[in-house]
């Protein structure tokens, strides 16, 4: 992994190639570089044996013209200022390209939850929840999930926030749990869009998604439904990989049943259905169809990027490509379906939940499917659109230059202040 590319200078380079097709002034594409405001915040925080522990926290909102600030909060140790910067501004743009009415957020905890017990879990989510509750709220900022979090730290965010604010307001936050008001195929929706986008890709490029093969990086949330709903395409999952490492058949293996494994084990690693042992750095360089990187940023630099094999890429993670790598992708025509589309199912589902909180009215997971389906369909349709007007090779360059234009577009409405 790069882990020495900085991803907020990885998204200014998006920004300004993108920039390069479009009719906005330069002062405005400068304000579109940069978040709005950054919280830094240090959590004192008791663990069980009654020490003290600090940790450094983080939420930077990005831009809140379309709406208001919306992404999830991740808990890992390499969280940073840069980091947070960065993943708010992807968000701006997802949910631009998509067009739902909300800005971009991002937060993060310095932690590696791993460490900690489930109390000591509670205490810091909360002591968070305590500082963000003056800057976040249904009408200003969004939480959601992120790396390393889910359900239950979405429920305790949402119980401290209402308990210190004396309301009931769910749309606070979404990610929650069904008796908490959250939506029915919220968990899957990441997954969903990431094959959602890579059939819509391969119908565009003349392809076969049936028998295609496909390697995924990374089985959490979104690596590992997005492996289940491709094979239930039609399509055949030959490689799948976790921080332990990776696994391999090359005639396919089921993936839930991998699932099942890395539950009981901790790990894919030693699934016997699919027992070749790999490198990370092996399913991502594999001779696939379709490659879905599912674990951080950076996972592919230049350097990888030269073995990379697969034909179509869907990033169901954030910028798990660096911008030399995009360079030498695009040189070798590989279609790359962006993050701010591959992966805007989760905050269009989301959006979704944050709609029926509102309205205090439950959709069916049909509904939700249903709808997340038309979103992710036309926000290709408007991707392709830009690519052929533009000439573009890059499809990156096509979703920034549709998803900047639609928040120029809302800037230049509302002009500014004082
Ligand atoms: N963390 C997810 C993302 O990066 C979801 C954000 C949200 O639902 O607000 O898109």
């Amino acid at each position: 992994m790069a882990g020495e590319i900085n991803p907020f200078a990885s998204l200014q380079s998006q920004i300004d190639e993108a920039a390069t097709y479009l009719d906005v002034d330069d002062d405005v594409i400068e304000r579109l570089k940069h978040p709005e405001r950054v919280l830094e915040t240090n959590l004192t925080v008791e663990l069980d044996d009654g020490s003290l522990e600090r940790f450094k926290a983080f939420r930077a909102q990005f831009n809140g013209d379309r709406g208001p600030y919306k992404g999830g909060i991740r808990y890992h140790p390499q969280v940073s200022r840069d980091e947070v910067k960065a993943l708010s501004g992807w968000m701006t743009y997802k949910t631009a390209i998509v067009d739902i009415p909300l800005g971009g957020g991002k937060g993060g905890i310095v932690v590696d939850p791993a460490d900690y017990s489930e109390t000591e879990l509670e205490r810091l989510t909360r002591t968070f929840a305590t500082e963000l509750t003056p800057i976040i709220g249904e009408d200003k900022d969004i939480p959601a999930p992120d790396v390393n979090t889910g359900q239950r730290e979405m429920n305790w965010i949402k119980d401290t926030y209402e308990t210190l604010e004396n309301t009931t307001e769910p749309g606070v936050i979404t990610g929650k749990n069904l008796a908490s008001g959250g939506s029915e195929g919220r968990v899957e929706a990441t997954g969903r869009s990431t094959v959602i986008a890579a059939r819509e890709a391969f119908d565009y490029l003349d392809k076969d998604l049936e028998g295609a093969t496909v390697a995924v990086q990374g089985y959490g949330n979104a690596g590992w439904i997005a492996a289940k709903l491709i094979d239930e395409m039609g399509a055949t999952v030959v490689a799948a990989s976790d921080s332990s490492g990776g696994i391999y058949n090359a005639d396919g293996f089921d993936p839930v049943a991998a699932k099942t494994h890395k539950n009981e084990t901790g790990s894919v690693v030693g699934y016997p259905e699919a027992d070749e042992e790999i490198t990370n750095e092996d399913v991502l360089t594999l001779d696939v169809d379709l490659l879905i990187p599912a674990a951080l940023e950076n996972a592919i630099d230049g350097g990888l990027a030269e073995d990379v094999e697969a034909d179509v890429i869907s990033e169901a993670a954030n910028g798990p490509l660096t911008p030399e790598a995009d360079r030498v992708l695009e040189d070798e025509d590989v279609f790359v379906i962006p993050d701010i589309l591959a992966n805007a199912g989760g905050v269009t589902v989301s959006y979704f939940e944050w709609v029926q909180n509102r309205q205090r009215f439950y959709w069916s997971e049909q509904k939700v499917n249903a709808e997340l389906e038309e979103t992710i369909v036309d926000a290709f349709d408007a991707l392709v659109d830009a690519i052929e007007e533009n000439e573009l090779d890059n499809p990156r360059t096509g979703a920034y230059v549709v998803a900047i234009q639609r928040v120029a577009n809302a800037f230049g409405e509302a002009g500014s202040f004082p």
